[in-house]
C-alpha cells in the first residue's frame, strides 16, 4: 500500500498521569505512517485524490490539544480513531507517540507507544427471543435490537454501512422456546477482531445477556459473521461464524445485504449457501 509519512510532529500538549504534567505541558512528537492509494493523485497532480498532509498535522495538533488525557496510549488512540473516521481515503495509519520528556528517574532518549489501526468490513449477526426488565419497564425483542443497533451505532469505531430487513424464525438447536428476532448490519469498524468481540459482549451485557443455558432463549445476541475475508480461529473466536452456513437466518438476511460474498473457507457465495441449505433442509 502506498504511504504518507509524517516525522517527528512537534507538539506541546498535557498528558500525563501526574497533575504536574496536566498543569505546565511537555512537548510530544508524533510519527505517522498513513497508508492510502496515492495512484490517481499521482496522475492528477489533485489535492482532492489524496489527503493533505499539512491538514494532518493542523488535525493532529488540535487533537492533541484539545483534551488532556493521562496515557499517551488513550492520546494516540484518540487521533488514530479520529483520522480513519474523518478522512475515508485512509486504509490504516500506524502512528507513534513520543514523550522524551517523560518524568522517570533514569537515563533514557524518549518513551512510546506504537498503535496501527485500520478500516475493516463486518457482517454481524444479531437475535433477540427474550423481553428485558430495566428500571420497572419490559422491553421487547424489536426495542433491544433498535437500542443495541444505536449503542453501536454512537460506538466512535463501528459505522453502521447497511442493515438487513428484520425476520422471525422457529427457535434453533432444539433448547430454546421462543420465536426469535434476527438480522444482520455491514459495519465498518476500526476494532481488531477480539476488541470487536469485547465492544458485542458489553453490548449484549448491557441488555441483560447471561450465557446459563447453552442456545438457550436470550435477550440479546450478536455474532460476528465476516471481517473483511479473514480466516481466524482463537481460543474466543470461529471467523466465519462456524455454523453461519447451517443458519437460515444468518444465510437469509445476509443474502439480502451480501449476496455474492464468498465464504473464505467454503469458497461459495452467499446465495449459493442459501440455495444449499434449504436443499439439504
Ligand atoms: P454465543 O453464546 O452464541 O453468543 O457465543 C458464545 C461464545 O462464542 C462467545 O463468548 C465467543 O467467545 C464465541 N465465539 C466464537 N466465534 C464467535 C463469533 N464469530 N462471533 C461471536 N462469538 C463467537
Amino acid at each position: 500500500m502506498d504511504e504518507i509519512r509524517i516525522e517527528n510532529l512537534k507538539i506541546f500538549a498535557n498528558h500525563g498521569v501526574l497533575q504536574s504534567e496536566k498543569k505546565e505541558g511537555q512537548f510530544f512528537y508524533i510519527n505517522a505512517v498513513i497508508e492510502i492509494p496515492l495512484g490517481k493523485a499521482g496522475r492528477t497532480d489533485a489535492l482532492n485524490d489524496t489527503v493533505s498532509y499539512a491538514e494532518l498535522c493542523e488535525v493532529m495538533v488540535k487533537e492533541m490539544q484539545a483534551k488532556s488525557y493521562d496515557l499517551i496510549e488513550a492520546a494516540a488512540m484518540h487521533l488514530i480513531v479520529h483520522i480513519l473516521s474523518e478522512y475515508k481515503m485512509i486504509k490504516r495509519i500506524t502512528l507513534e507517540l513520543r514523550k522524551p520528556d517523560a518524568p522517570i528517574d533514569a537515563s533514557f532518549d524518549s518513551v512510546s507507544v506504537r498503535i496501527s489501526r485500520a478500516r475493516h468490513k463486518v457482517y454481524i449477526a444479531y437475535g433477540s427471543s427474550m423481553s428485558y426488565e430495566k428500571n420497572g419497564k419490559v422491553i421487547e425483542s424489536p426495542e433491544i435490537i433498535e437500542g443495541a443497533l444505536k449503542m453501536l451505532s454512537d460506538d466512535p469505531e463501528i459505522e453502521i454501512v447497511k442493515k438487513s430487513e428484520d425476520i422471525v424464525t422457529e427457535p434453533y438447536g432444539g433448547v430454546a422456546k421462543n420465536m426469535f428476532y434476527n438480522g444482520i448490519i455491514c459495519a465498518e469498524t476500526f476494532y481488531e477482531p477480539e476488541e470487536l468481540l469485547d465492544c458485542l459482549h458489553s453490548v449484549e451485557k448491557s441488555y441483560g445477556r447471561t450465557r446459563d443455558v447453552h442456545w438457550g432463549d436470550r435477550t440479546l445476541d450478536l455474532d460476528i459473521v465476516y471481517y473483511d475475508h479473514e480466516v481466524i480461529k482463537t481460543d474466543r473466536l470461529s471467523i466465519p461464524h462456524a455454523d453461519m452456513q447451517n443458519r437460515d437466518f444468518v444465510l437469509e438476511p445476509l443474502n439480502e445485504l451480501a449476496p455474492d460474498m464468498v465464504h473464505p473457507v467454503l469458497h461459495m457465495t452467499t446465495s449459493q449457501l442459501l440455495k444449499l441449505m434449504k436443499k439439504c433442509k
